[in-house]
């Protein structure tokens, strides 16, 4: 089975989103030295292939240098581990040189954008749109592919139809994601969706992709249709994420993923150290996700969906309670919601006599069926 391990660079930023609960200006930046440690831990760690994700902060603050050594050592230092890589960036700071380099390397881009300019720059601050855009112009001029994470707060939902056109009109793939409450804000619940927000807007957006499905790509709709057909999960939101994740800080501190880099608590080991899946998965934050697995097996035993759910994101789930296990992932209802409505209407497909749902002429009727949820959940990955 492949592993997943994130590379945070550095946890700065140059840009300064209302909602961000993930940027520390302070933040050092990691030294090349860190790679080199890494490299040599996951000689022996695991034989699985590996993918290595480069997130923040701000990834690119680390510079061309800092790539242009990078990318070779975990390349060649880790060959039979087979790496992928990707990115996650505003763009910002991606020049042609280190586009050119991402390309030599099959690196895909994930950048983040919240829909027009306009809305953009209100959430996100001014000039942030124009920057990111710039950045997305070089990195199509050297052949990058680049996916955007739309992030819904309680105040762009009321324009979600502007954000999807937007998305449309500008061949933009989106995957979207509903803003957490912040924990380092005095008022954290000031951008963040509830749950009943979050669900709705799901169903809301698999009802545009269907009318749009060949014109555009929503990648959340697409992995939420792959985990009620195949009945896994897809994404790591819905597997046991631990012990085949893992993030690396810039002080070569080792977390059980990106999003808990720089909080001490969670610090599991550090990649000096070369710690063991064991070493790992016996730190007190292994422990802790080792029992929110079984408090997940037993608190959500009666839902239907348990098997490609999971209990959703144990970050979600933890940190609103300072790292005690109290509850699911707050999202739960929302997945509820859109697990039935497309197991709903994927059994009403299948019964149905006119078809599978798929896009193309039906010959009977002798008219265009609209594309179904089968569509979807068929549609290659
Ligand atoms: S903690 Fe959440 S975001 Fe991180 S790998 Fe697990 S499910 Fe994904
Ligand atoms: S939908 Fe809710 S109850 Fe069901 S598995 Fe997911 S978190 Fe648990």
């Amino acid at each position: 089975m492949a592993f997943h391990v994130m590379l945070v660079p550095t946890l700065g930023c140059p840009s300064n989103c209302s909602y961000c609960w993930s940027s520390d200006e302070n933040s050092s930046l990691m030294d090349i030295e860190i790679i080199e440690e890494v490299v040599e831990w996951l000689k022996t760690f695991r034989d699985d292939p590996v993918t290595f994700t480069f997130h923040g902060g701000e990834p690119l603050l680390a510079g061309l240098d800092f790539y242009r050594k990078a990318l070779p050592l975990l390349a060649e230092g880790l060959s039979h581990l087979r790496p992928a890589f990707a990115l996650q960036t505003n763009l910002w700071n991606l020049t042609p040189e280190l586009a050119q380099l991402f390309s030599k390397y099959n690196i895909p881009l994930g950048s983040s954008l919240d829909g027009p300019k306009e809305l953009n720059d209100l959430q996100r601050g001014e000039g942030y749109y124009d920057k990111t855009m710039h950045g997305y112009e070089i990195a199509k001029a050297n052949d990058l592919k680049v996916s955007f994470i739309c992030t819904f707060t309680s105040y762009s939902i009321d324009f979600k139809e502007d954000i999807f056109n937007f998305f449309l009109e500008n061949n933009l793939n989106l995957k979207l994601h509903p803003a957490l409450p912040s924990l380092r804000d005095e008022n954290p619940d000031k951008w963040a969706l509830s749950p009943e927000e979050y669900g709705e807007l799901l169903i809301y957006l698999l009802d545009k992709y269907l009318e749009n499905i060949d014109r555009i790509e929503l990648k959340n709709i697409d992995h939420l249709c792959k985990c009620v057909f195949t009945r896994r999960g897809t994404v790591c939101t819905f597997v046991d994420c631990m012990g085949d994740t893992f993030a690396v800080g810039p002080d070569g501190s080792i977390y059980p993923c990106y999003r808990f880099v720089g909080m001490e608590e969670y610090v599991m080991g550090n990649v000096r150290d070369h710690p063991s899946r064991e070493d790992l998965s016996q730190s007190a934050p292994g422990k802790l996700l080792e029992e929110y697995k079984e408090y997940v097996d037993q608190e959500c035993a009666k839902c239907t969906y348990l098997k490609f759910c999971r209990g959703g994101c144990p970050y979600n789930a933890l940190t609103p309670y300072e790292g005690k296990i109290k509850g699911v992932d707050p999202h739960c209802e929302a997945y509820k919601k859109i697990f039935k409505e497309i197991t709903k209407r994927a059994t009403k497909e299948m019964l149905s006599s006119s078809g599978m749902g798929m896009i193309g002429e039906d010959p009977g009727a002798n008219k265009k069926v609209k594309p179904g949820i089968m569509a979807l959940m068929l549609k290659p990955s």
